[in-house]
């Protein structure tokens, strides 16, 4: 097995493990605003990814997440299965050269704009985009523009996905079940945006542990709320010439 096909394999199983730890506790927020059945989609879906990556003869990354995004389809159901999963099929085609820093910069954009195309959804729907947007754009910059290593860019997308997940709490849902409870949805958590946050912080031990290195410690430098725009946010526009 290819080195990058070890360690997603070891990747998907850490999700797996995680997803079965956290089962109840996701089940919890989506009982508040949906219909309580986050916790066992996930943890379903994660386990039959887990078992068809397993049984993959030598695959390499890209066969691995093919995989796990059509298990995921599959297996989850719900609005999250096809975002998930079917995201997951389609970004797969980045991995095409193995796992290097820009081809996951590549593969996690290209994640992130097919959830919001099939979800339709936008930063400030409370949904799994308002964590993954700014995981994704914090990413990017960390790696194009200031040049860090691939695990402290890391680590610095789950702590904006961290800060995405609390962002979700006071607004209101524009998408999705929770929607349908208009301003009751407002004080809640989203349920999706939970269980992204919790793929990213396995997807950071796993990638520490096949570096052999320590979770880098990174100071909370991104923007508290997450944005559309992404890495241009906060640059000063150039006067226009006349
Ligand atoms: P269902 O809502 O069908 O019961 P789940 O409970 O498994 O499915 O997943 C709910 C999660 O899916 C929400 O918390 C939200 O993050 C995400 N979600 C729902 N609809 C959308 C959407 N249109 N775009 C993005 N994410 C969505
Ligand atoms: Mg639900």
């Amino acid at each position: 097995m290819t080195d990058d096909g070890r360690a997603a394999v070891a990747a998907v199983e850490a999700v797996a493990n995680r997803i079965e730890r956290e089962r109840d506790y996701l089940t919890q927020l989506d009982s508040a605003i949906g219909d309580a059945d986050h916790g066992g989609n996930m943890a379903r879906g994660w386990a039959a990814a887990a078992d068809a990556a397993r049984d993959l003869d030598d695959p390499d990354a890209q066969t691995v997440a093919k995989t796990v995004g059509k298990t995921l389809m599959s297996k989850v159901g719900g609005a999250s299965g096809p975002l998930f999963g079917g995201s997951l099929v389609f970004a797969s085609v980045e991995l095409d050269d193995g796992v290097t820093a820009e081809s996951a910069v590549a593969f996690a954009e290209t994640y992130l704009e097919k959830v919001k195309d099939r979800g339709d959804a936008r930063v400030g729907d409370q949904t799994m985009v308002d964590a993954l947007t700014p995981a994704v754009h914090t990413f990017k910059k960390s790696i194009e523009t200031d040049s860090r290593p691939a695990l402290e860019a890391l680590a610095k997308a789950v702590d904006a996905a961290e800060r995405g997940v609390a962002f979700t709490v006071p607004i209101r849902a524009r998408k999705g079940r929770a929607s349908y409870l208009g301003w009751r949805s407002v004080g809640h958590q989203d349920p999706g945006a939970t269980s992204t946050l919790f793929i990213l912080e396995e997807l950071l031990a796993v990638a520490a542990d096949q570096l052999d290195s320590e979770v880098p410690d990174v100071d909370a430098t991104s923007p508290t709320i997450p944005d559309e725009a992404g890495t241009d946010e906060g640059t000063t526009p150039e006067p226009e010439e006349d």
